[in-house]
Parts: C-alpha cells; structure tokens; sequence
C-alpha cells in the first residue's frame, strides 16, 4: 500500500489519519507495517524507546506495571485512537512500564527521531500528538481513581467494553479469563466470579479464548462511567480520534478544535 495515498487511504489509525495532509507528508515516507501477535512485547523498562508503534483496525496494545510480587498489571489500552512509544518524550528516554500486544493484528511502525524532526518541522502536528499525549494522561488519571474506588464487577464491565469498542467484531472480543484477570490486577478465581454473574444474566456468553457479548446495552449498566469520562476528554480534545465516536477523524485545521 503507498502510504502517500489521500486520507481515506491511510493506515487505519485514527490518530494518523487526524493529521493534515502537509503533516502526514512529513511522517509517511518513514512508515512501515508491522505484523504482531498477542502477547508480543513491545518495550521492557528501561529499553531505549526508539520505535512509536500506532495499532491500527482492531489491534491494541496495553500499558503493564509489574511488580514486586511478579505480577504485571495493566493501566491503559491503547487502539487505533493511539500510539504507543515515545508519544511524549523527545529522543530516546528508558521505558517506563512493559508494552506489550494485547490483541494481535497490523501496526505502523515510525522512528521516534523521525517523529520528532516532524514535531520540529510543524506545530500542527505537534499539537496533534500534545493533545494526544494529555488524553493519555486523562486515560491514566482516571484508570487511578477506578482501580481505587470502583468494583471488580463494574471494572470488568468496563474493560470488556473498552476492548469490544476497538474490535471489528463489536460483540466478539478475544479475552481470556487470564487476560482480564491481569486487566483488573485480581486472581483468576475473582474474575471467573464475575464472568459466571454475567453469563447467569445473559449478558454475555464465554467461547474458547473469547467474551461473546449478548446485551451490550446491560453491559455498560454494570460498568463504571469511566469510559465515558476518557471519551468525553478525546471528544474536547482530539474529536474523532476516540474508536466508536460518531465523527470520523479529520485533518487538524479542517475543523474548529
Ligand atoms: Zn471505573
């Protein structure tokens, strides 16, 4: 595919493709696909973060913290509204958690050197990814206040949802009880709980390393709204870019912000 090809035809990322023509002209001859399968880490701490990797359709990448105890516990999905990777930084700073590939799929590839000489060379586009860069920080915030304040079932509710909205198929999404028990930072054992209310409630239904969600519409009744708060936040800042929003994302500077 020529990745210089009009918007329609770009990568599909929402956050590459709410770029300006002029922008994505800059970065374009400097992208490459990639093919990842769940599970693949993308950064250990403490790796020189040199790569920015944009998932794109249904793939997702997940912040995890681990731990002393050995776990790893997850923070914030990032999907085709993101990137992961040198986003915020400027040259090749330490890693800070673990990426790794939380659904496996397609993802663009750009040097961070190169992001940053187009960050140099234009404000809009610096803009887009500074705009980017605080609705993570708003992602980060509010997965803070959940994990403090909210339930297991409400919190299991909201990740399903959270990964249904960047899948392709919005009922099918590929977790595994493990998964989501790493997602919520509990025991396996706590999160089949959940799992087997929902079922008894026909919510949802349980395939072989798979969520089939029955009732959406119950589902998000059972979660908590912090979902809505980030894509609230992506609708004031970056309107288009946040997955299942009504708007499809356009350049920065067609539209008012
Ligand atoms: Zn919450």
């Amino acid at each position: 595919m020529n990745l210089n090809k009009p918007q329609s035809n770009r990568p599909n990322n929402n956050l590459l493709r709410r770029l300006s023509e002029p922008d994505f002209a800059l970065i374009a001859p400097h992208l490459t696909y990639e093919e990842a399968n769940p599970d693949d880490l993308l950064y250990n701490p403490g790796d020189d973060v040199d790569t920015v990797h944009f998932p794109c359709d249904a793939s997702l990448a997940s912040y995890l913290v681990p731990n002393e105890d050995g776990r790893d516990v997850e923070t914030v999905l990032v999907g085709r509204e993101g990137a992961v990777g040198g986003i915020v930084s400027l040259g090749y700073l330490p890693a800070y958690t673990r990426i790794s590939v939380k659904f496996g799929g397609y993802f663009i590839r750009l040097p961070v050197s190169k992001l940053d000489a187009a960050k140099t060379a234009s404000v809009t586009l610096r803009n887009v990814f500074a705009r980017y860069a605080d609705c993570v920080m708003a992602q980060m915030f509010q997965s803070t206040a959940c994990n403090a304040i909210h339930s297991i079932e409400q919190r299991t509710a909201k990740w399903i949802i959270s990964a249904m909205e960047r899948t392709g198929d919005a009922n099918v999404v590929p977790l595994t009880h493990e998964q989501l028990a790493t997602l919520l930072g509990v025991g396996r054992s706590y999160t089949s709980r959940v799992i087997q209310i929902f079922k008894a409630e026909q919510i949802l239904e349980t395939r072989r390393g798979s969520i089939v969600i029955r009732d959406p519409e119950r589902l998000r009744l059972r979660s908590c709204l912090c979902n809505e708060s980030v894509k609230r936040h992506f609708e004031e800042v970056l309107r288009g870019v946040y997955p299942n929003a009504a708007a499809t994302p356009e350049p920065l500077g067609s539209q008012p912000l």
